[in-house]
């Protein structure tokens, strides 16, 4: 097969009028597109506005991906009748007693069970607000939770009540996990929904990010065995369990290479670990606190896995590089091993202190963040997601990805994030240096680009894993040879 169109690798050649032949799952000539006509006259050809190597998501929750596909989504609906359709019509595709999830409306009033008790009389129904700080339910929900008239409020939540004291299906704060914790735990067919659907996206390969029950770790060396995984998947073990598990690649499937940890909390929830106070008080906290880990992460590296380290506050990144000093200090390869997941806010201290190190950033979260950073940080802050400042640090690798399901695994939002920069007009990126933190870094930063067949440049020789473009939207991927359409969004 013969491509034609831009053949680009990103941050590298640009190939205008080029052309890409195809041989099973290799690249096997890249040229100018009237050379390669002349040498492959029967090859099929296959037009497309731009070539580039494939595109990759370096930081995705696959399994609760799954999970959020399948609940409704019911962001800001604000009338309760239009939800309790909304279940109607999820109830009708759902086994009897199966759990119906779902969340992100908008309500004025609290709704009792009554329109949801209609809905779906054979199903328990559990939705969230949009805030996360409430949820109404059914009665069937409340059945199968045991709460009843005789329950008691829990600490620092209420479950609202009808004049005779039965609970009426709305719950408040702490009460929700009263229902919560009797919902379904994620299931195999969540990590297959969640991962069909990045392949159906167009992404060749995702990176996991320490997912799901301890389960998903076999999970995924099951589909992978059974060569079953629709695209390469990237995997972080749990910290729970690395220690049962060995870095691993089984083919171009499943490539087992680090260890999740987490060195704070989130801004929106003011728990990111700050070097100064929020303006309501305190400082956030540490999760994995990065000052008591330097005998677990001699053990991580010695094992030859990669530590991926969560790290969003200013002080959470400022121990976190204290810790990969430490351990270079005392003879460990922890600067090119090491991977800081988010590195959202970094004060003008560190920033030069990322060099050499592999940096992956969610440019999507800085326009969910936008009102956010103003809000805690203030409206001139200068700390947040430095995209640009980071990927010209000497040896820095800067990755992007989605984080989804925090949000939508959105390539073409991604970019214009990416390239338009919500906070900061100045850490903008050019189009290619974006593209290349989503195509030719996140191979790299696996070692992909070493392999038989390389990954993320389109060269001869290297693997036949592609992006194809129109009009600067993503309309397909080459995976093993085939070309296979994403549909619109
Ligand atoms: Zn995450």
């Amino acid at each position: 097969m013969l491509l034609l169109g831009e053949v680009w690798n990103p941050g590298g050649e640009r190939l205008p009028a080029g052309a890409v032949y195809l041989q099973g799952s290799l690249v096997a000539d890249v040229g100018p597109a009237a050379d390669l006509k002349a040498r492959y006259p029967q090859a099929k050809r296959v037009r497309f506005e731009r070539i580039t190597p494939g595109v990759q998501d370096a930081h995705v929750h696959p399994v609760y991906w799954g999970q959020w596909l399948d609940s409704l989504d019911l962001r800001d609906v604000c009338d309760p009748r239009a939800v309790a359709e909304a279940v109607a019509r999820a109830a009708s595709r759902k086994a009897p007693g199966e759990w119906i999830r779902g969340g992100g409306y908008v309500f004025d009033n609290y709704p009792n069970s009554r329109l949801l008790d209609a809905a779906a009389p054979a199903n328990p129904v559990y939705l969230e607000s949009r805030d996360l700080h409430s949820a109404w339910v059914n009665r069937r929900a409340l059945a199968a939770a045991g709460v009843d008239e005789r329950t008691a409020d829990p600490a620092g939540g209420r479950v609202l009540r009808d004049d005779e004291g039965r609970p009426s299906g709305y719950l408040l704060e702490r009460a929700v996990e009263l229902v919560a914790k009797q919902l379904p735990p994620p299931r195999k067919e969540d990590l297959r929904r969640g991962l069909a659907d990045l392949a159906r996206r167009g992404y060749v390969a995702v990176q996991a990010m320490g997912d799901g029950p301890a389960e998903a770790s076999e999970w995924v060396r099951q589909m992978a065995l059974a060569g079953e995984l629709p695209l390469r998947l990237a995997w972080t073990l749990p910290k729970s369990i690395w220690r049962s598990y060995t870095p691993e690649k089984i083919g171009e499937q499943l490539h087992v290479f680090g260890v999740k940890y987490f060195s704070d909390g989130a801004l929106t929830s003011r728990t990111a670990w700050m070097v100064d106070t929020y303006p309501s008080g305190g400082r956030g906290m540490p999760l994995d606190d990065p000052r008591e880990q330097d005998g677990e992460m001699a053990d991580v590296l010695a094992a030859g896995f990669a530590p991926v380290w969560h790290a969003i506050g200013t002080r959470a990144v400022r121990e976190l590089l204290n810790l990969i000093d430490r351990l270079e200090a005392a003879g460990l390869p922890a600067r090119r091993n090491f991977r800081i997941e988010h590195a959202q806010h970094v004060t003008d201290a560190d920033l030069p202190r990322l060099a050499g190190l592999r940096v992956s950033m969610q440019p999507l979260h800085a326009r969910d963040d936008q009102q956010t950073v103003a809000r805690l940080l203030g409206a001139t802050d200068l700390t947040s997601y430095r995209w640009s400042e980071i990927a010209a640090l000497p040896g820095a690798t800067l990755l992007f990805g989605s984080d989804a399901p925090v949000a939508e695994p959105d390539l073409t939002g991604g970019m214009a994030a990416a390239t338009r920069h919500p906070l900061r007009p100045a850490e903008s990126l050019d189009v290619g240096s974006a593209l290349h933190a989503y195509t030719t870094a996140p191979a790299a930063a696996l070692g992909w680009h070493r392999e038989e067949a390389p990954w993320g440049r389109i060269a001869v020789g290297a693997r036949a894993v592609l992006a194809l473009w129109e009009d600067g939207s993503l309309v397909g991927r080459v995976w093993r040879g085939k070309v296979e359409q994403v549909p619109k969004q």
